[in-house]
């Protein structure tokens, strides 16, 4: 697709976060089944449920534009995505695995952050307010997320453990 236009390049971006969020709706739940805190698996599945609505945000973008919702594959989330399976596969105490799965889950919330903040500013730009509008509530979803993370980061990490037994 020749992206000529601003218009070209917020739909290319759009489908890009459709093929994102799509497969967060997979990846989180299998981080919840990893998490050894229940409180960190619990993030993960509310997210999860809140990253399906997000899916369900970019569809309505798509219908504002009368577009066809179609993803476009993003390859930085099959890269962080990879990243996440190999802290999946490979971390075995129950701590590392926990602030692993953080590390990785951060890295997607801000790359979501950026894209999502980015697709506003765009909208709103070309006057699309209900669009923006859509796409900040799922901004506030990534931002609450990332923090909840920063904060259950506090608890699980390994280093505080052994500062604990000390
Ligand atoms: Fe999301
Ligand atoms: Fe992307
Ligand atoms: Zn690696
Ligand atoms: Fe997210």
């Amino acid at each position: 697709m020749a992206l000529n236009s601003l218009e070209a390049l917020f739909e290319d971006t759009l489908r890009d976060m459709y093929y994102a969020e799509k497969k967060l709706t997979r990846i989180l739940p299998k981080m919840a089944k990893k998490a050894s805190s229940e409180e960190l698996a619990d993030a993960f599945t509310s997210h999860a449920e809140e990253t399906r609505t997000q899916v369900g945000r970019i569809e309505e973008v798509f219908s504002l534009l009368e577009k066809t919702p179609r993803a476009k594959k993003c390859e930085a989330l099959e890269g962080l995505s990879k990243e996440s399976e190999h802290v999946m596969e490979e971390a075995e105490a129950d701590s590392v695995m926990d602030v692993g799965l953080i590390a990785s889950a951060q890295a997607v919330e801000h790359y979501e952050i950026a894209r999502y903040g980015t697709l506003i500013a765009w909208a709103t730009e070309m006057g699309l307010t209900q669009a923006a509008e859509l796409l900040e509530a799922s901004l506030a979803e990534e931002k609450a997320a990332d923090e909840k993370l920063s904060s259950l980061a506090e608890t699980a990490n390994p280093a505080a453990e052994r500062r604990e037994a000390a």
